[in-house]
């Protein structure tokens, strides 16, 4: 510290942590202002300005200097309020919490002896406060900035960051918010590209990051019992111990959370097989938007009656309730399993062997499409691995280890269409895992190619696939915008990239004629 502001600020920071105050943050930066200190006595979050500077330091007086920063922190408090008119009804105090005077400070140069309270902000309720503890509420800057978007890229504008670690502490928050009309944001691990975790202007973030235990693994049931926070991949490996895996497995699952799968009803490659989040979670236990706890449904093999709340649940977005714990449906692992591959000439002639593969008996447990110009980026990724053709299409067939030629056998037969350039039952393990990841890097790849590219997740029935890569195909050369096409064709569900250059103006024109554009009906 070489600075005299610097070294007031910590004498005044020690002073207040001695009377017992609590750091949140220091150096605050609001859109409306600076603030030195963030603290906290129990029930009050009060924004603190150190006032300090030797006379000399400004070549002013310490008065005017004072009275022009107290006027500075009251605009900032004033239009903090006007920009957050909920907290202006808030039955709480807004104090500006004055600096008592370091024990060895001049006070010609030091801190201010303690003022009158002047306007600042609480910003919740005791109980609120009282609940979280440590670093469990956040308000620093870069906390706002790192939860405040997601992998949409859209930033946003959080009033704090809650990090619970109990239901009941979930209970409290969603509570507290009720109470003050904060709105409240639910956040896995901002792995979504929609911006659907990104929080509104003046929101809380609630994030499930920190509820990360797996509280059973229960192979008799076939059944996990998980909280939120667990990332994907976490569960991924503690099921497989006991021989067993759940079946969404996005691309993100070393990074995603169990709670935003469910809340996305995210899927994967093997989703064609064994189905979504939708279709492997038996129920969940979450807070609704009064701050209530219940139970979706016991979790049974079989309902039989009554409204199904898990399904309500699943795909909601954080919008009906926070899911605070979930029961999910394991599968045993397969036997065996073997990767095939298909090349073809063009999009075309894969899509249409895509739905001779659906409509024989042996369903592949994984059914990827790639077109020429994924292809192209994931041979910079995994070299001679991937062949170089106009499409590609990744199989997977598994189950009973005596069933495996059978069914490679049924997929070789479908892919025989006009435009095959070659099929490959890829026996080689290590070879197949690099083309696989090849596959999972694509997304980040096509985002450091063009930042702003728009991702349009789009799902037609199978048999429409040769329809909408020929579509794709049409909106590409109208739009002067380069499309780049892969995802799980078992499913007719591809991810439709459009490499926007956002410095390109008739791009920028192009884009939403583009995205309006509706494939015309088949007839
Ligand atoms: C490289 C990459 C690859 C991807 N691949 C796939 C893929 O193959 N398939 C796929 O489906 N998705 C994919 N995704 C999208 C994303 O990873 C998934 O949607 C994932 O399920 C989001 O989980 P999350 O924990 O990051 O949730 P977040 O992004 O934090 O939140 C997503 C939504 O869920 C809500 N939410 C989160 N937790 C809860 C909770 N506990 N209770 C209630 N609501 C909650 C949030 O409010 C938000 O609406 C990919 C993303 C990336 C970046």
């Amino acid at each position: 510290m070489n600075d005299l502001g610097d070294r007031y600020e910590a004498l005044a920071l020690a002073h207040l942590q001695a009377a017992g105050l609590r750091l949140l943050a220091r150096n605050f930066q609001t859109r409306f202002g600076e603030l030195d200190l963030v603290m906290r006595d129990g029930d009050v979050v009060a924004f603190v300005e150190v006032r300090y500077r030797a006379r000399a330091d400004y070549g002013g007086g310490a008065e005017s200097v004072t009275a022009s920063k107290q006027r500075k922190l009251a605009t900032a408090a004033a239009q903090f309020l006007q920009a957050h008119p909920h907290l202006a009804s808030l039955p709480c105090r807004f104090d500006v919490v004055g600096c008592p005077a370091p024990r060895n400070a001049r006070p010609s140069t030091g801190c201010a002896t303690p003022s009158t309270p002047e306007p600042c902000r609480t910003l919740f309720s005791t109980s609120f406060a009282r609940t979280l503890h440590g670093d469990a509420l956040q308000v620093d800057d870069e906390a706002l900035q790192r939860y405040g978007r997601d992998d949409s890229k859209r930033q946003g504008e959080p009033l704090a960051v809650a990090l619970p670690r109990t239901r009941e502490e979930v209970v409290a928050i969603v509570q507290a918010c009720v109470e003050h009309g904060v709105a409240l944001t639910t956040r896995g691990a901002g792995t979504g590209t929609t911006g659907a975790a990104v929080p509104d202007r003046g929101a809380l973030v609630l994030s499930l990051e920190r509820m990360d235990r797996i509280l059973a693994i229960d192979p008799g049931q076939r059944l996990a019992v998980v909280e939120p926070g667990v990332l994907n991949l976490a569960l991924q490996r503690a099921a497989g111990g006991h021989g067993f895996f759940w079946p969404p497995d996005p691309a993100s699952a070393d990074r995603c959370t169990i709670g935003g799968n469910l809340a996305c009803n995210a899927g994967g490659p093997r989703t064609v097989k064994y189905g979504a989040s939708r279709d492997n979670v038996l129920s969940m236990v979450a807070v609704d938007g009064r701050g209530r706890l219940f139970h979706s449904a016991r979790p049974l093999g079989k309902l039989a009656t009554g409204y199904n709340l898990t399904q309500l649940l699943v795909g909601s977005e954080g919008t009906l309730a926070v899911i605070v714990e979930a029961t999910l449906r394991l599968q045993p692992q397969p036997q065996a399993s073997r990767a095939l591959s298909a090349s073809f000439r063009d999009v075309e002639s894969a899509a249409l062997a895509v739905t001779r593969i659906m409509a024989q008996p042996a369903t592949p447990s994984a059914l990827e499409f790639l077109d020429g110009k994924s292809l192209r980026l994931a041979r910079a990724h995994a070299g001679d691995d991937v062949p170089e053709a106009g499409a590609l299409l990744l199989i997977e067939v598994d189950g009973a280890g005596d069933s495996i030629d059978g069914q490679a056998a049924a997929v070789r037969d479908a892919v025989q269409v006009e435009g095959l350039l070659a099929f490959e039952a890829a026996g080689d393990r290590a070879r197949r895992e690099r083309v696989w990841a090849a596959r999972r890097a694509l997304s980040p790849a096509l985002r450091t190619l063009a930042p702003k590219k728009i991702n349009e997740d789009v799902v037609v029935p199978v048999p429409r696939l040769p329809e909408l890569v020929a579509f794709l195909d049409r909106l590409e050369r109208d739009s002067g915008i380069l499309i780049v096409c892969f995802g799980h064709a078992g499913n007719g569900n591809l991810h439709v990239n459009l490499m926007l250059d956002p410095d390109n103006p008739a791009q920028a024109a192009a884009a939403p004629v583009a995205l309006a554009r509706p494939m015309p009906c088949s007839p």
